[in-house]
């Protein structure tokens, strides 16, 4: 398998250690971004880079694309120097970017008029499961191409599970990003509810973590909480665009999502709050606005 040439195109905060391991696994790369200091950077790791999507999609035998939004991923497959207008009849493209499942659908359709098969197939684990290669992948599409690619996706993942048709993969990660958002939310009203009122919120954090609600998110946001570290990690814009999509789903298959809107609310309002580039875990913001209060510990 490892003499497939992989194309790979957006190298941003998942992108860059996700085709990384490709190209330690004896992978041969062609890569491209819309910013040059990220091609840089990987090519130094040992890929070529193209021009456009056009150029890496003739030159390779898998795609894999790893974009912010829909848009993006339309912009990738459609135009002159889009992908579609460069990919050979039989390459498998692999979209690991979250979008929504309108779009997967759309864009897989009309690269199966190219006798090209597509996969949804975003991820779950965040910048440390990208670094670690312990991603959760969630797959939709055909189920031979899961198959063909399986081997690709072991390299950057731990937990791979094909959910079906085309579009599965997305709406499996929509109620990911719910489950994700909604925690942190709640995460962030227990810390400034324990700071305000006076209990010490490392400790908290401490004791919650070896009882009942203890989770992977209380650990490491609640931990970015503490210490005040926003840096992304999975930014603002990007969950309020996950939870956009979810709520969309939730009007197309008649399912209220009532907190889901609640917590895209306050995601909005950090966007007006010019913080959108910060990390998720900055919704303790928005409850610490109306708290009047910061979670601070005593420990720093
Ligand atoms: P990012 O913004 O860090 O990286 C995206 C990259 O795509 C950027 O380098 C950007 O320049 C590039 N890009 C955008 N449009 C392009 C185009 N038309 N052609 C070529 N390159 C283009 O985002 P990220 O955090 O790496 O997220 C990527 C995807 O993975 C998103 O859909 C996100 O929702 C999803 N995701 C992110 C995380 C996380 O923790 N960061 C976790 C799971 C899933």
């Amino acid at each position: 398998m490892a003499d497939k040439v992989i194309g790979f195109i957006g190298l941003g905060i998942m992108g860059k250690p996700m085709s990384k391991h490709l190209l330690k696994a004896g992978y041969r790369l062609v890569v491209r971004d819309v910013v040059q200091a990220a091609v840089d950077e990987v090519v130094a790791a040992g890929a070529r880079s193209a021009p456009t999507a056009r150029e890496v999609a003739a030159q390779c035998d898998v795609l894999i694309t790893m974009v912010p939004d829909s848009p993006d991923v339309e912009a990738v497959a459609y135009g002159p120097d889009g992908a579609l207008a460069g990919l050979r009849p039989g390459t498998i493209w692999a979209d690991m970017s979250t979008i929504s499942p309108v779009t997967s659908r759309k864009v897989a359709a009309d690269a199966a008029k190219k006798s090209v098969q597509m996969l949804d197939a975003p991820v779950s684990g965040g910048e440390k499961g990208a670094i670690g290669a312990t991603l959760s992948i969630m797959v939709g599409g055909p189920h031979d191409a899961f198959d063909a690619l399986l081997p690709i996706f072991q390299i950057m993942g731990k937990t791979i599970v094909y959910l079906g048709a085309a579009g599965a993969g997305q709406v499996t990660k929509a109620a990911n990003q719910i489950v994700v958002a909604l925690t942190i939310e709640a995460i962030s009203e227990a810390l400034v509810l324990a700071s305000k009122a006076g209990v010490d919120p490392a400790k908290v954090r401490q004791v919650l973590l070896g009882g009942f609600c203890q989770s992977r998110i209380l650990e490491l946001h609640g931990e970015r909480m503490i210490k005040r570290e926003f840096a992304p990690g999975f930014k603002v814009r990007l969950h309020r665009k996950d939870l956009a999509i979810a709520l969309n789903a939730g009007k197309e298959f008649g399912v209220p999502l009532p907190v889901t809107a609640q917590v895209h609310e306050m995601l909005n309002a950090l966007m007006v709050a010019g913080e959108g580039e910060l990390d998720h875990s900055a919704i303790v913001h928005f409850i610490e606005s109306g708290a009047k209060a910061e979670v601070r510990s005593a420990g720093g």
